[in-house]
C-alpha cells in the first residue's frame, strides 16, 4: 500500500499527507455529526406529523362528547390509551385530564431524567420541557436508558425528544439546549406546573430550588450516586421547605461526587428517577400525599430504604423565608458558582488543576520517549481503575494510600534514573508529585492529561472511561 498515493500529494512529504488525513477525518466526523443531528430532526418531525388525529392534548379544547357527562375532555383514543391508569379509583378520568393538561420541566436528561421522562410521557403529561446542554456519550448508556447507541454524539434533549415521540406522539416537548442558568431560569420555570430536578451538581441544585421558590412551583428532587439515592419534594404547600432551608450553607466541594468520578450502578438513578415521576403524577393529578417534609434515603447495596422527617420551611431562609434575599429581581445576578465553591459544569469540563511547574510536567509523547528499563512509571489511580487498563511496566500505588518514601525506596533500590507519575486525568498525579518532591525525589515528573491523554494520543485501543 505504501506505493499508492493520492494524486496531488507529493510522496516525499509525509507530514503534509498525515495532516491532510487528520483534517479529512475531522471534516468527515463533523459531517457525520451534522447528518446525525439532521436525521434526528427529520425523524422527530416525521413522528410529529404522523401522529394520531387530535393529538396534543395539552391546553387544547376538545369538543364535548355525548358520553362525557362530567366534562373531563378526554377523547375515545385517550380513554383507551390511558385506561389502565384511568380505572384506578383514586386517579380516574379527572386525574388523567389534569395530567394531560399539565406540564413538567425535567432538568437533566441523564440517569434520573431518563426513567422520569419515559414514565411521564407514557402517562400522557401534556407538555414536557427538557433541559440539558450535553450530548450523549457511550459511557452514559448503562443508566441513561432513554438514549440509544444511535444517539451517541447528539444532544441529549434531541435524543430524549425522539424517544418520547416514539413512545407518545401526543406530548408537546420543548427542548432547552443552553442549560439552566440564572439568566434563563425563571422564564423557563414560569411556563411549567412542576419542576423535576435531575441535575448532578450543587450550583444547579441551588439555582433550581431558588427559581422554584420565586416562581412558587413544586420541586421534585432526586439524587443518586454509586448505589445510594435520595428523594424529596421541595417548595410544596404552605410550609414545605426548599433546598436552601435544609442546606443554607453549601457542603464542601470535595464532598460533592459526580457519577463520572465516583461511579454509579444504573438502577440507582433508575429507581429514584422513577419515584420522581410518581411524585410528579401525584402533584399534577392531586391524588395521594406528596412526599414533602420527608426524605427517602436509599442504600440499595444493602437494600436499606429509610424515610427521615425534614424540618418545615425556615423563616430565615434566604430564598423562601420571611424576608428573602433571592427574589424575582435578584436571582439572575446571584453567583451560584462562588456561593457553592464549585465551577459550573461547563467550566468543569476543562480540567485545569496546576499544582506543579511546567518543567516537572511531561506530555504522553514525552512519556513514550522515556520508556526504558531505567524509567519507573508510577500509576496512582485506585486499584479497580488500574484493573481496567494500564500502561505496560507501570506499577500501581493508589493515591488514597500513597506512601512517597516507599516509592523513593523502590526508585533507589531498583537503580532507576527517571520517574514519572500518571493518574486518570492528570490531577492526582500532581498531588503525588508534590509529596515525592518533598522527600527529595526532585526529578519526578507528572504526565499531563493522565491515562485519558494516553488513550487519546498514544494507544487508541486503550479505553477512555
Ligand atoms: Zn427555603
Amino acid at each position: 500500500m505504501s506505493e499508492i498515493k493520492a494524486s496531488g500529494y507529493p510522496n516525499e512529504d509525509e507530514n503534509v499527507s498525515k495532516e491532510t488525513q487528520a483534517t479529512n477525518q475531522q471534516s468527515l466526523e463533523e459531517e457525520i455529526h451534522n447528518l446525525r443531528e439532521r436525521l434526528h430532526t427529520l425523524q422527530v418531525r416525521l413522528q410529529e406529523e404522523g401522529g394520531r388525529p387530535g393529538k396534543n392534548s395539552h391546553e387544547t379544547q376538545t369538543p364535548a362528547k355525548d358520553w362525557d357527562s362530567v366534562g373531563h375532555g378526554l377523547d375515545k383514543y385517550m380513554v383507551e390509551r390511558y385506561s389502565r391508569q384511568i380505572i384506578l379509583p383514586s386517579f380516574g378520568v379527572k386525574g388523567q385530564s389534569k395530567v394531560s393538561n399539565g406540564s413538567v420541566l425535567v432538568i437533566g436528561a441523564g440517569g434520573l431524567g431518563s426513567p422520569a421522562l419515559l414514565y411521564l410521557s407514557a402517562a400522557g403529561v401534556g407538555k414536557i420541557g427538557i433541559v440539558d446542554r450535553d450530548c450523549v456519550e457511550l459511557s452514559n448508556m448503562h443508566r441513561q436508558v432513554i438514549h440509544t447507541e444511535r444517539s451517541v454524539g447528539i444532544h441529549k434533549t434531541k435524543s430524549a425528544k425522539q424517544a418520547i415521540m416514539q413512545l407518545n406522539s401526543s406530548i408537546q416537548v420543548e427542548e432547552y439546549t443552553e442549560g439552566f442558568t440564572p439568566e434563563n431560569a425563571l422564564e423557563i420555570v414560569d411556563s411549567y406546573d412542576v419542576v423535576l430536578d435531575a441535575s448532578d451538581n450543587a450550583p444547579t441544585r441551588y439555582l433550581i430550588s431558588d427559581a422554584c421558590c420565586v416562581a412558587k412551583k413544586p420541586l421534585v428532587s432526586g439524587a443518586a450516586i454509586g448505589t445510594d439515592g435520595q428523594l424529596t419534594v421541595y417548595c410544596h404547600g404552605d410550609d414545605g421547605p426548599c433546598y436552601r432551608c435544609l442546606y443554607p450553607t453549601p457542603p464542601p466541594a470535595t464532598s460533592c461526587a459526580r457519577c463520572s468520578d465516583a461511579g454509579v450502578l444504573g438502577p440507582a438513578p433508575g429507581i429514584i428517577g422513577t419515584m420522581q415521576s410518581m411524585e410528579v403524577l401525584k402533584i399534577l393529578s392531586g391524588i395521594g400525599e406528596v412526599f414533602s417534609k420527608k426524605m427517602l434515603v436509599m442504600d440499595a447495596l444493602y437494600s436499606r430504604y429509610m424515610v427521615v422527617k425534614l424540618r418545615p420551611r425556615s423563616e430565615t431562609c434566604a430564598s423562601c423565608g420571611k424576608t428573602p434575599e433571592i427574589t424575582r429581581d435578584t436571582l439572575s445576578s446571584f453567583d451560584y458558582c462562588s456561593f457553592t465553591g464549585q465551577a459550573s459544569p461547563s467550566d468543569a469540563a476543562t480540567p485545569g488543576l496546576r499544582l506543579v511547574d511546567d518543567k516537572h510536567r511531561i506530555t504522553v509523547e514525552d512519556l513514550v520517549q522515556r520508556m526504558n528499563p531505567k524509567h519507573l512509571l508510577v500509576d496512582v489511580r485506585p486499584n479497580h481503575h488500574f484493573d481496567i487498563c494500564s500502561i505496560p511496566g507501570s506499577i500501581n500505588t493508589p493515591m488514597t494510600s500513597f506512601d512517597a518514601s516507599l516509592v523513593k525506596n523502590m526508585f533507589e533500590e531498583g537503580s532507576y534514573e527517571e520517574i514519572s507519575v500518571i493518574c486518570r486525568r492528570g490531577n492526582q498525579s500532581q498531588r503525588a508529585l508534590l509529596e515525592l518532591h518533598t522527600i527529595g525525589l526532585d526529578n519526578a515528573v507528572d504526565v499531563i492529561g493522565g491515562m485519558q491523554a494516553w488513550s487519546a494520543h498514544i494507544d487508541d485501543d486503550c479505553p477512555i472511561y
